[in-house]
């Protein structure tokens, strides 16, 4: 046999279990039907600028070992992210801290002040739900900051991120954001976060770097489908329901697209991020990458910047599929596809799509490490 395994896609799970696959010493060929390597990491170079083509992509984990994982491979920055919410013109910290309350109530200074107003609003929605459990993202948003938050950084930019009213979306996805009563702005509450110096492309290049890697080759039209004659397993990254010719009926994914452009300018809008939580604005966000890579580069000197508009919408065939859909008629179909993923003998199925798990990068390399780690 020519390989011990044929790794499906150069994704971020893909390329690290390469990595530490050729490390125990195992034969590895990895296809990708996109024309490079990297899945949604992926980053073009643009006016000098490393331009996060699939989306603004932030590092950040609680693991020591993840963390010295990815940075033997390529050194990180220290990045922090800080986005703005921009709604109706006004600018407001996130997550919520005490600079979002502030701004948001006058009359507010200080912790004590917070806890009291947001008291206040709380009790409308306890009034309303009594004991039981918050049963939407609706209620759950009331429940956690109160109506005047909801209503300004909450309601509209999720029903366009997800296209779906906050009355039917499930109360877990608004528990991701932090809500703090201090001054700090940082996005998330992991000790380790950053960018690869250089852009993504120097770790994913970093993973691969002693494997042989095809590009714009679909596994599923090409002779790679018959992999049992070249590969003694399979390693795969695609959707879940494409493995299976969607035998049990497709399964659902939000998906963004992504409107860039140079702006003549050093400098656009002097963060990285910035939401715009109103409808007025039909985007959910705008990406400034030269943000991402600030500290100790030349990039502020560059005359230009690159813009991205993030428009979510709903998947269609022939786009990317990114965010799986997490509602109950999803996640029942998604597991009855990962039943019939574990009777197929030597086949491994890993990441994002092939699981149906919105993962961010740090628990896919905390499971590649699991998988095929050394020590
Ligand atoms: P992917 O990156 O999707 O890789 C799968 C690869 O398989 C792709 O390259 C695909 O082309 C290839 N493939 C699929 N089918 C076939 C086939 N038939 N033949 C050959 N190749 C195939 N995480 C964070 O930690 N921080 C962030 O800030 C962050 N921001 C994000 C923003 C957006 C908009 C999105 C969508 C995700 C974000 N994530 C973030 C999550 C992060 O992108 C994922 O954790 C990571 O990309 C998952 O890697 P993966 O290898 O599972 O999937
Ligand atoms: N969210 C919001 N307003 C914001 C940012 C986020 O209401 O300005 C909500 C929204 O419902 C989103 C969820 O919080 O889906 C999680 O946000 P996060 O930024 O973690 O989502 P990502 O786009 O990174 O998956």
């Amino acid at each position: 046999m020519r390989y011990d395994y044929l790794i499906v896609g150069s994704g971020l799970y893909g390329a690290a279990a390469a990595y530490c696959l050729h490390r125990l010493g195992k034969r590895c060929l990895v296809i990708e039907k996109r024309p490079h390597l990297g899945g949604n990491l992926y980053c073009e170079s643009i006016e000098g600028i490393n331009v996060h083509k699939y989306g603004a992509h932030i590092f950040h984990t609680t693991s020591k070992k993840v963390w010295n994982f990815v940075n033997a491979i390529v050194e990180f920055n220290r990045f922090t992210n800080a986005p703005l919410a921009n709604y109706k013109g006004n600018l407001y910290n996130l997550p919520f801290n005490m600079n979002t309350f502030c701004r948001i109530w006058d009359d507010v200074k200080t912790p004590k002040d917070v806890e009291k107003r947001i008291a206040e609003q709380q009790s409308v929605i306890k009034k309303q739900i009594g004991d039981r459990e918050p049963q939407n993202l609706e209620e759950q948003a009331l429940l956690l900051v109160g109506k005047d938050i909801y209503e300004r950084l909450i309601k509209e930019y999720t029903e366009k991120q997800w296209g779906r009213k906050c009355t039917e979306l499930p109360a877990f996805i608004i528990k991701r954001l932090p809500i703090r009563l201090t001054f700090d702005n940082n996005y998330f509450n992991d000790r380790y976060q950053g960018i690869p110096i250089g852009g993504y492309n120097q770790l994913i290049d970093g993973f691969l770097k002693d494997i042989p890697c095809e590009v714009n080759v679909d596994f599923f039209h090409s002779t790679y489908h018959d992999w049992r004659n070249i590969a003694n397993k399979l390693i795969y990254t695609g959707p879940l329901d494409q493995y299976f010719d969607f035998v049990l009926g497709k399964l659902d994914w939000r998906t963004v697209s992504f409107h860039t452009r140079v702006e003549p300018m050093p400098n656009y809008q002097g963060n990285a991020v910035i939401n715009y939580t109103s409808h007025d604005v039909p985007y959910t966000r705008i990406i400034e990458h030269k943000h991402f890579e600030r500290f100790g580069t030349e990039v502020y000197d560059l005359p230009t910047t690159v813009v991205s508009e993030e428009y979510p919408m709903e998947y269609q065939e022939g786009m990317e599929p990114y965010y799986p859909i997490n509602d109950e008629k999803n996640n029942r179909l998604a597991e009855q596809y990962r039943q019939l993923a574990i009777a197929e003998q030597d086949v491994i199925f890993g990441g994002r799509l092939a699981e149906y798990r919105y993962y961010d990068m740090a628990p896919i390399v905390e499971k590649v490490l699991n998988q095929f780690g050394y020590e």
